[in-house]
């Protein structure tokens, strides 16, 4: 059965859409159909906010941090995040539980370009913590290892992301991953220069369901 929701640690990981406007050779997408053994992925069909809710279940504080991941962009379906938040934000409110739900989204970055609007704002209230694939230190190597859809355009729309994530969510971080293509001091300057966390992710193809 297609894996919507799976608890990774102390943490849910809502699996929303298989689409993206990148097609990064090292993503999960083009190597399996699930992660870590048994999470199968791959969605046969995308899952409505109602499904959603249902597989997260009563007790979302029990998480420490709601995550909208893989497999494909969750900003692709940028009204189920953003229903889904609300409504998480909501539950917690009625309970009158002093827990807090942490809500983080892993995004490419590139959904003001995929929209052709800023949604950041949008986000303000509802994300509590964004984490941005800069996956590369200039546009020329992000072309090589995402090729992404929007060309040339995507590097500098990452990082105008980057920069204007920090003006409505409170905790902003850029990542890459760990190749040996990537400048990781660069991209650690770039993201200090942008004023937000840093972090490499491992590469996890390992985990990888065959
Ligand atoms: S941006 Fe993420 S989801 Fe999209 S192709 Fe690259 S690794 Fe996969």
């Amino acid at each position: 059965m297609d894996a919507i929701a799976y608890p990774v640690g102390e943490n849910l990981y809502l699996n929303i859409t298989n689409r993206c406007s990148n097609q990064c050779p090292f993503c999960v997408r083009y190597k399996s159909r699930g992660f870590n053994q048994k999470y199968l992925l791959w969605l046969e069909q995308e899952p409505t906010v109602e499904e959603l809710m249902a597989a997260i279940g009563e007790k979302p504080s029990k998480y420490k941090e709601i995550v909208f991941c893989g497999y494909g962009e969750p900003t692709i379906r940028l009204d189920v995040v953003k229903a889904i938040a609300a409504e998480l934000k909501s539950k917690i409110q009625i309970s009158k539980s002093k827990q807090c739900i942490n809500i983080r989204i892993d995004t490419n970055g590139l959904a003001n370009l995929f929209w052709g609007r800023n949604i950041l704002p949008e986000l303000k209230g509802l994300i509590d913590f964004v984490s941005v694939s800069l996956n590369a230190e200039s546009s020329e190597v992000y072309d090589k290892i995402c090729h992404s859809f929007y060309g040339q355009k995507a590097y500098p729309a990452v990082v105008e992301f980057i920069k204007e994530a920090k003006k409505y969510i409170p905790d902003v971080e850029a990542s890459i991953v760990d190749m040996p293509t990537v400048d990781k001091e660069k991209c650690a300057s770039i993201a200090a220069d942008l004023g937000v966390k840093f972090r490499v992710r491992p590469y996890y193809e390992e985990r990888y369901v065959r």
